[in-house]
């Protein structure tokens, strides 16, 4: 499967803001390189803070920046919104519930990975269960009543008992319930709008017009 392999970072300092992709190091001030180099990346980025851009670069930028913060591709993404589109309910919140529900994004912000990128490592290297059953997909869909866990002898693996005790700081979200001494999370309703992180300040409705042109 497709994936992006390049600079982490660069995407923070292309969209302008910390997408905490590199999970603990994110939080260090002086290991982020969006602190240390407040510009886009390039010969020119620095002249590109300056530039008036236009309503189609700000749609683009802001499908860009959620496309990142989930590691989705754009041919995924494209089919999330399609699904969206088709939900019969509010499409922009529809696709944010439909990246919401991806297992990796559920390991990471259960806290048993430092980044989504990690958690869809974990999920793919078969440390995962869903109702007690090994799921190596990444974009597996949750739903209420199932329970993700960490599969029982990959519970001492060090970066994952890192991730679980380092994770308390960042919260974990109200349609997640975690238990961290059995490694386990339950699926306790469908996320809503409010349960996105607010940290990303996503927009959206720019992405639904980007895609209604
Ligand atoms: Fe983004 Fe994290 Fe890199 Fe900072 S350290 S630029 S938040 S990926």
């Amino acid at each position: 499967m497709a994936r992006y392999l390049g600079s982490n970072c660069k995407l923070c300092r292309r969209e302008n803001i910390k997408l905490y992709l590199k999970g603990e190091r994110c939080y260090k001030k002086e290991k982020c390189s969006l602190e240390t180099k407040p510009y886009a990346p390039g010969q020119h980025g620095k002249q590109q803070k300056q530039k008036k851009i236009s309503d189609y670069g700000v749609q683009l930028r802001e499908k860009q920046k959620v496309k990142r913060i989930y590691g989705v591709l754009e041919a995924q993404f494209r089919r999330y919104f399609d699904k969206a589109s088709r939900s019969g309910g509010i499409t922009g919140e529809a696709l944010l519930q439909f990246l919401e529900r991806r297992l990796d994004n559920v390991v990471y912000r259960s806290g048993f990975a430092g980044s989504r990128k990690e958690a869809r490592q974990i999920v793919r290297h078969n440390h995962v269960t869903v109702n007690g059953r090994k799921v190596n997909i990444p974009s597996f869909s949750v739903k209420p009543g199932q329970f993700v866990q960490i599969a029982e002898k990959s519970r001492k693996i060090p970066r994952i008992v890192t991730s679980v005790e380092t994770s308390e700081g960042r919260g974990i979200p109200e349609w997640l319930t975690v238990n961290k001494q059995a490694f386990q999370s339950e699926i306790k309703r469908m996320p809503e709008r409010s349960d996105v992180d607010m940290n990303y300040d996503i927009q959206e409705s720019l992405i639904v017009e980007l895609y209604s042109k």
